[in-house]
Protein backbone atom coordinates (compact mmCIF):
# COMPACT_ATOMS: atom_id res chain seq x y z
CA UNK A 1 0.00 0.00 0.00
CA UNK A 2 1.61 3.22 -1.38
CA UNK A 3 0.76 6.74 0.39
CA UNK A 4 -1.18 8.88 -1.60
CA UNK A 5 -1.91 12.47 -0.48
CA UNK A 6 -4.24 13.56 -2.95
CA UNK A 7 -6.22 10.28 -2.40
CA UNK A 8 -6.24 10.66 1.41
CA UNK A 9 -7.13 14.37 1.26
CA UNK A 10 -10.42 13.28 -1.05
CA UNK A 11 -11.31 10.52 1.60
CA UNK A 12 -11.03 13.10 4.21
CA UNK A 13 -13.11 15.47 2.62
CA UNK A 14 -15.61 12.99 1.26
CA UNK A 15 -15.97 11.41 4.74
CA UNK A 16 -16.18 15.02 6.35
CA UNK A 17 -19.01 15.92 3.97
CA UNK A 18 -21.00 12.46 4.48
CA UNK A 19 -20.43 13.28 8.23
CA UNK A 20 -21.98 17.13 8.14
CA UNK A 21 -24.83 15.97 5.75
CA UNK A 22 -26.02 13.12 7.66
CA UNK A 23 -26.14 15.58 10.71
CA UNK A 24 -27.42 18.29 9.42
CA UNK A 25 -30.92 15.52 8.19
CA UNK A 26 -31.17 14.01 11.52
CA UNK A 27 -31.23 17.26 12.97
CA UNK A 28 -34.03 18.76 10.24
CA UNK A 29 -35.66 15.29 10.64
CA UNK A 30 -35.84 16.15 14.62
CA UNK A 31 -36.57 19.90 14.36
CA UNK A 32 -39.67 18.82 11.54
CA UNK A 33 -41.27 16.30 13.77
CA UNK A 34 -40.90 18.95 17.25
CA UNK A 35 -44.14 20.52 15.89
CA UNK A 36 -46.42 17.48 15.42
CA UNK A 37 -45.08 15.93 19.28
CA UNK A 38 -45.86 19.24 20.94
CA UNK A 39 -49.67 18.93 19.70
CA UNK A 40 -49.80 16.18 21.76
CA UNK A 41 -48.91 18.12 24.71
CA UNK A 42 -46.67 21.45 25.95
CA UNK A 43 -45.82 19.52 29.29
CA UNK A 44 -43.56 17.34 26.68
CA UNK A 45 -41.00 20.52 26.19
CA UNK A 46 -38.58 19.59 28.99
CA UNK A 47 -37.00 22.63 29.24
CA UNK A 48 -38.04 25.83 31.41
CA UNK A 49 -36.51 28.44 28.99
CA UNK A 50 -35.33 29.25 25.10
CA UNK A 51 -31.39 28.82 24.27
CA UNK A 52 -28.84 31.12 25.77
CA UNK A 53 -27.27 33.29 23.14
CA UNK A 54 -24.68 32.26 21.09
CA UNK A 55 -25.46 28.54 22.21
CA UNK A 56 -26.59 27.05 19.00
CA UNK A 57 -24.10 28.66 17.29
CA UNK A 58 -21.35 26.77 19.64
CA UNK A 59 -23.16 23.55 19.44
CA UNK A 60 -23.31 23.83 15.97
CA UNK A 61 -19.88 24.62 15.67
CA UNK A 62 -18.58 21.93 17.89
CA UNK A 63 -20.51 19.73 16.06
CA UNK A 64 -18.59 20.60 13.03
CA UNK A 65 -15.73 20.08 14.70
CA UNK A 66 -16.62 16.47 15.31
CA UNK A 67 -16.90 15.95 11.85
CA UNK A 68 -13.77 16.53 11.29
CA UNK A 69 -11.94 13.93 13.86
CA UNK A 70 -14.76 11.48 12.67
CA UNK A 71 -13.30 12.12 8.98
CA UNK A 72 -9.87 11.22 10.40
CA UNK A 73 -11.05 8.04 11.66
CA UNK A 74 -13.15 7.46 8.81
CA UNK A 75 -9.41 7.45 6.96
CA UNK A 76 -8.26 4.24 9.35
CA UNK A 77 -11.37 2.31 7.89
CA UNK A 78 -10.16 3.58 4.31
CA UNK A 79 -6.95 2.30 4.30
CA UNK A 80 -7.97 -0.72 6.81
CA UNK A 81 -9.96 -1.99 3.80
CA UNK A 82 -7.28 -1.52 1.72
CA UNK A 83 -4.61 -2.79 3.50
CA UNK A 84 -6.46 -5.65 4.88
CA UNK A 85 -6.87 -5.25 8.67
CA UNK A 86 -10.67 -3.81 8.48
CA UNK A 87 -13.19 -5.69 7.24
CA UNK A 88 -16.25 -3.99 5.77
CA UNK A 89 -17.73 -5.82 2.80
CA UNK A 90 -19.82 -4.58 0.78
CA UNK A 91 -21.50 -7.93 -1.29
CA UNK A 92 -24.77 -8.12 0.15
CA UNK A 93 -26.74 -11.68 0.07
CA UNK A 94 -30.17 -12.94 1.06
CA UNK A 95 -28.69 -15.90 3.41
CA UNK A 96 -26.28 -13.25 4.91
CA UNK A 97 -29.17 -11.27 6.33
CA UNK A 98 -29.10 -13.22 9.46
CA UNK A 99 -25.42 -12.52 10.08
CA UNK A 100 -26.54 -8.60 9.10
CA UNK A 101 -28.94 -8.94 11.90
CA UNK A 102 -26.65 -9.82 14.85
CA UNK A 103 -23.75 -7.91 13.74
CA UNK A 104 -26.24 -4.74 13.86
CA UNK A 105 -27.77 -5.92 17.40
CA UNK A 106 -23.56 -6.26 18.81
CA UNK A 107 -22.61 -2.96 17.46
CA UNK A 108 -25.29 -1.29 19.20
CA UNK A 109 -25.06 -3.45 22.47
CA UNK A 110 -21.19 -3.22 22.25
CA UNK A 111 -21.51 0.79 21.64
CA UNK A 112 -23.88 1.71 24.29
CA UNK A 113 -21.46 -0.45 26.82
CA UNK A 114 -18.16 1.61 25.15
CA UNK A 115 -20.07 5.02 25.47
CA UNK A 116 -21.26 4.35 29.31
CA UNK A 117 -17.88 3.66 30.02
CA UNK A 118 -16.04 6.00 28.38
CA UNK A 119 -18.63 8.55 29.20
CA UNK A 120 -18.20 7.58 32.99
CA UNK A 121 -14.08 8.03 32.16
CA UNK A 122 -14.89 11.30 31.25
CA UNK A 123 -16.96 13.00 34.17
CA UNK A 124 -13.84 11.87 35.97
CA UNK A 125 -11.96 14.93 37.50
CA UNK A 126 -9.10 14.48 35.97
CA UNK A 127 -10.26 15.19 32.46
CA UNK A 128 -13.64 16.84 32.58
CA UNK A 129 -12.37 20.14 32.23
CA UNK A 130 -10.38 19.62 28.95
CA UNK A 131 -12.33 16.57 27.42
CA UNK A 132 -16.30 17.07 28.26
CA UNK A 133 -17.19 19.99 29.56
CA UNK A 134 -17.61 21.62 26.31
CA UNK A 135 -20.89 18.96 25.89
CA UNK A 136 -21.81 20.02 29.14
CA UNK A 137 -21.91 24.04 28.57
CA UNK A 138 -25.50 23.46 27.01
CA UNK A 139 -27.33 22.62 30.53
CA UNK A 140 -30.45 22.75 28.31
CA UNK A 141 -29.42 21.39 25.01
CA UNK A 142 -31.11 21.80 21.59
CA UNK A 143 -31.22 19.45 18.49
CA UNK A 144 -27.94 20.90 17.57
CA UNK A 145 -25.49 19.74 20.07
CA UNK A 146 -25.46 15.63 19.15
CA UNK A 147 -21.96 15.96 18.24
CA UNK A 148 -21.14 19.50 20.18
CA UNK A 149 -17.69 17.60 21.65
CA UNK A 150 -14.51 18.71 22.12
CA UNK A 151 -11.85 17.03 20.00
CA UNK A 152 -10.74 14.49 22.45
CA UNK A 153 -14.11 13.26 23.31
CA UNK A 154 -14.80 12.96 19.54
CA UNK A 155 -11.52 11.17 19.01
CA UNK A 156 -12.90 8.43 21.55
CA UNK A 157 -16.32 7.82 19.79
CA UNK A 158 -15.37 8.32 16.19
CA UNK A 159 -12.83 5.11 17.68
CA UNK A 160 -15.75 2.35 18.05
CA UNK A 161 -16.49 1.83 14.67
CA UNK A 162 -12.68 1.36 13.67
CA UNK A 163 -12.07 -1.30 16.41
CA UNK A 164 -15.31 -2.96 15.89
CA UNK A 165 -14.11 -3.67 11.91
CA UNK A 166 -10.66 -4.36 13.02
CA UNK A 167 -12.20 -7.34 14.79
CA UNK A 168 -15.14 -8.44 13.40
CA UNK A 169 -16.53 -8.11 9.53
CA UNK A 170 -19.37 -6.28 8.62
CA UNK A 171 -21.04 -5.33 6.01
CA UNK A 172 -21.09 -1.56 4.64
CA UNK A 173 -24.78 -1.59 4.91
CA UNK A 174 -25.18 -2.58 9.00
CA UNK A 175 -22.51 0.53 9.26
CA UNK A 176 -25.02 2.73 7.67
CA UNK A 177 -27.80 1.90 9.28
CA UNK A 178 -26.12 1.74 12.49
CA UNK A 179 -24.31 5.37 12.28
CA UNK A 180 -27.96 6.28 11.09
CA UNK A 181 -29.59 5.14 14.23
CA UNK A 182 -26.79 6.76 16.64
CA UNK A 183 -26.64 10.37 14.75
CA UNK A 184 -30.94 10.36 15.30
CA UNK A 185 -30.84 9.11 18.79
CA UNK A 186 -28.30 11.86 19.51
CA UNK A 187 -29.96 14.35 17.93
CA UNK A 188 -33.37 13.51 19.77
CA UNK A 189 -31.56 13.05 23.12
CA UNK A 190 -30.54 16.57 23.01
CA UNK A 191 -34.14 18.11 21.31
CA UNK A 192 -35.29 19.08 24.90
CA UNK A 193 -38.61 17.78 23.52
CA UNK A 194 -39.52 13.84 24.66
CA UNK A 195 -40.45 12.48 21.46
CA UNK A 196 -40.72 8.61 23.08
CA UNK A 197 -44.02 7.75 24.30
CA UNK A 198 -44.72 9.11 27.61
CA UNK A 199 -45.30 5.26 29.14
CA UNK A 200 -41.69 4.04 27.75
CA UNK A 201 -39.78 4.35 31.44
CA UNK A 202 -41.72 1.78 33.16
CA UNK A 203 -42.63 -0.39 30.82
CA UNK A 204 -41.88 -3.83 31.42
CA UNK A 205 -40.62 -5.15 27.81
CA UNK A 206 -39.19 -1.49 25.79
CA UNK A 207 -38.04 0.61 29.27
CA UNK A 208 -34.47 -0.47 28.25
CA UNK A 209 -34.95 1.81 26.27
CA UNK A 210 -33.67 5.06 26.90
CA UNK A 211 -35.71 8.69 26.20
CA UNK A 212 -35.04 11.60 25.57
CA UNK A 213 -35.85 12.69 29.41
CA UNK A 214 -32.86 10.41 30.23
CA UNK A 215 -30.16 12.16 28.81
CA UNK A 216 -31.71 15.45 29.12
CA UNK A 217 -31.41 15.25 33.14
CA UNK A 218 -27.92 13.94 32.54
CA UNK A 219 -27.36 17.82 31.23
CA UNK A 220 -29.10 19.24 33.87
CA UNK A 221 -27.17 17.60 36.44
CA UNK A 222 -24.07 16.76 35.89
CA UNK A 223 -22.32 13.80 37.18
CA UNK A 224 -25.43 12.57 39.05
CA UNK A 225 -25.89 10.04 36.56
CA UNK A 226 -27.60 9.06 33.37
CA UNK A 227 -24.56 8.35 31.49
CA UNK A 228 -25.82 5.86 29.00
CA UNK A 229 -26.51 6.05 25.24
CA UNK A 230 -29.48 3.88 23.89
CA UNK A 231 -30.33 1.64 26.69
CA UNK A 232 -30.68 2.28 30.34
CA UNK A 233 -29.03 -1.24 31.34
CA UNK A 234 -25.62 0.10 32.68
CA UNK A 235 -26.88 2.82 34.53
CA UNK A 236 -29.17 0.45 36.63
CA UNK A 237 -26.54 -2.39 36.91
CA UNK A 238 -23.94 0.32 38.17
CA UNK A 239 -26.39 2.10 40.33
CA UNK A 240 -25.94 5.85 38.51
CA UNK A 241 -29.38 6.11 36.93
CA UNK A 242 -30.48 9.78 38.09
CA UNK A 243 -32.90 9.61 41.26
CA UNK A 244 -35.50 11.64 39.09
CA UNK A 245 -35.98 8.86 36.26
CA UNK A 246 -35.34 5.86 38.75
CA UNK A 247 -38.86 7.58 40.36
CA UNK A 248 -40.50 7.90 37.28
CA UNK A 249 -39.75 4.76 36.30
CA UNK A 250 -41.49 3.05 39.71
CA UNK A 251 -44.29 5.62 40.00
CA UNK A 252 -45.34 4.39 36.28
CA UNK A 253 -44.69 0.89 37.02
CA UNK A 254 -47.00 1.57 40.47
CA UNK A 255 -49.60 3.33 38.59
CA UNK A 256 -49.74 -0.03 36.08
CA UNK A 257 -50.00 -2.47 38.81
CA UNK A 258 -52.83 -0.29 40.65
CA UNK A 259 -54.68 -0.43 37.17
CA UNK A 260 -54.27 -4.37 36.80
CA UNK A 261 -55.37 -4.66 40.33
CA UNK A 262 -58.39 -2.32 39.98
CA UNK A 263 -59.42 -4.34 36.67
CA UNK A 264 -59.30 -8.34 38.59
ZN1 LIG B 1 -21.62 13.77 30.39
ZN1 LIG C 1 -25.40 15.17 25.77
Amino acid sequence: MTFDVQQTFEVFALTFSVETVRYLIAVGIVLAFIPFILRRGKQRDLHSKPPEPGQIRREFFYSLLTGVVFAANGLYIHFGMEGGWAHVYEETALDDLPYMALTLIGMLVAHDAWFYWTHRALHHRMVFNWAHNTHHKSRQPTAWAAYAFAPPEAFINGCFVPIWVTFVPTNGWVIFLFLAHMILKNVAGHSGIELYPTRLPGNRFFGFITNVFHHDLHHRDISRGNYGLYFTWWDRWMGTEHKDYAELVATQRAAKTETAAAAE
